[in-house]
């Protein structure tokens, strides 16, 4: 790997500097590279590392897998299983991932530890350039945003994490991927729109004989000792290493963030599935850590003059079941292809191009996914739905598809169908009414 002193030397000669290695960050540095821009990667951490997530790739995610070539090497890591099994309110249920004609009909667990640093190696293997333990600490000549737009910037200004050392790293055009707490986005004028939801997880690693599962499991009722329900959702992934990653969930709406304790949460949900799975203090491999998911595209701006936002750092998380690794390998491929139309035209306005496609890829779909959010927030609705819902698999096997973002553009099936109603509900009413419809009687966070 070069120097910080070698690639800022060189530092005149990017097209484009990305901060922050994740999924985003990294699928964005393979789709220029590949496409021949010059490309600096910047990450603060070095490969592999540890990064806190449920390590669960949806079919949606394997696609993006596939699509940079890197699926034997994923799958010498990952666990393949065939769907997720629901359990709540009394009912369980398997619903293998549906047959389509582009997302496989499989997902992988695969540790972040594992899988991160695969990506960010194939943005190296066409050309990209990573600095890692090296951190971006501030713009590079800020030029102030305009109304509804990211400020500009030459560049970052970095540190070497070991050596303290500081330096200049420039690039005709930047993009941010740094993630949930995405302090370069909120340096180049994000803000979080707080009216809508957003997520808090925390997980674990335990040793269990049931580590190599074909299902993901699901909790949608967790309970205290009592056995009173508490607000949140919790999983078991298994990884097929002789672990499982267990964690739970919580969402910003329903008045409930502020009470609850996601680590008393955790204790819970452990305490529910110890026995099953073998959950104890000797298998437990050390204490859950947590974060936030930002989700439903609530933050933005998302384009400057010559600036972009991906990933956790726009809140791309999808609502309706926690998934963020999809959607930044997504995110990163979508800004990758306008800063290509961009460079290519010397027009910067084409970086506009990311915004409108963001709309149209997941601006209906997120919508959605905000008013469903709402409504299964009020416990009541929650365990009447799932509690019915559970006992009507082709329901479910619909609404699975829907959740995990897996209908056909052209299939006339019944999870399509009833899509595609509810968006021209959401397109003719504002988003207030259009929860209001859909009968949430909660009021924001
Ligand atoms: C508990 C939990 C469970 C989850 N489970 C799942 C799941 O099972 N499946 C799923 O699809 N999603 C899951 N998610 C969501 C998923 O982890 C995120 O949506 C996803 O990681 C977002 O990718 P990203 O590239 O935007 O950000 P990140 O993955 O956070 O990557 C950002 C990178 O930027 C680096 N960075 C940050 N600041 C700087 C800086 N200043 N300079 C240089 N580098 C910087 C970080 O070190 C990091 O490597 C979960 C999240 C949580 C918190």
């Amino acid at each position: 790997m070069p120097t910080l002193q070698e690639v800022a030397a060189r530092s005149a000669e990017f097209d484009v500097v990305i901060v922050g290695a994740g999924p985003s960050g990294s699928a964005c540095a393979y789709w220029l590279a590949q496409a021949g821009w010059s490309v600096c990667l910047i990450e603060k951490k070095t490969f592999p590392r540890e990064k806190t997530c449920g390590d669960g790739l949806t079919p949606r995610s394997v696609h993006q897998i596939i699509e940079m070539g890197l699926e034997p090497e994923v799958a010498k890591h990952a666990h393949k299983y065939q769907g997720l099994r629901s359990f709540g309110f009394g009912a369980s249920l398997e619903m293998r991932w549906p047959e389509h004609p582009i997302f496989p009909n499989y997902g992988y667990t695969i540790t972040r530890f594992n899988l991160d640093g695969l990506v960010a190696e194939r943005a190296v293997h066409h050309g990209a350039t990573l600095l890692a333990g090296v951190e971006a600490v501030d713009l590079l000549d800020a030029v102030p945003p305009t109304t509804g737009a990211l400020s500009g910037a030459a560049g970052v200004i970095v540190k070497d994490k070991d050596t303290g050392t500081t330096a200049e790293i420039r690039g005709r055009y930047l993009v941010v991927g740094d993630g949930q707490n995405s302090r370069m986005g909120r340096a180049l004028g994000t803000t979080r729109n707080r009216e809508w939801p957003m997520g808090m997880a925390l997980r674990g690693y335990y040793t269990s004989d049931r580590h190599d599962e074909p299902w993901i499991d699901s909790h949608l009722d967790i309970r205290d000792t009592k056995g009173d329900v508490v607000p949140g959702y919790g999983w078991i992934f298994p990884l097929g290493d002789g672990r499982v990653n267990v964690g739970v969930g919580l969402l910003s709406t329903g008045g409930a963030w502020k009470g609850v304790n996601t680590t008393k949460l955790q204790e819970y949900f452990v305490a529910q599935t110890a026995e099953a799975w073998g959950l104890n203090d000797e298998t437990c491999e050390g204490p859950p850590t947590g974060g936030r998911l930002p989700m439903g595209l609530a933050v933005g701006p998302r384009v400057g003059p010559n600036t972009l936002t991906i990933g956790d750092a726009t809140g791309t998380v999808n609502p309706f079941n926690g998934e963020g690794i999809a959607y930044g390998y997504e995110s990163g491929r979508l800004a990758a292809g306008a800063l290509g139309e961009a460079l290519a035209s010397g027009d910067s306005s084409a970086l506009n191009l990311y915004d409108e496609r963001m709309e149209a890829a997941y601006g209906d779909y997120y919508k959605l996914a905000r008013a469903f959010v709402r409504l299964i927030s009020e416990p009541k609705i929650l365990s009447v739905c799932v509690g019915a819902g559970l006992r009507i698999k082709p329901l479910m096997n619909e609404l699975l598809a829907v959740m995990a973002n897996l209908m056909s553009n052209d299939n006339r099936g019944p999870a399509e169908v009833g899509y595609r109603a509810m968006v021209r509900l959401a397109h003719a009413v504002p988003e207030e009414a259009f929860n209001l419809l859909l009968g949430n009687p909660l009021s924001p966070e």
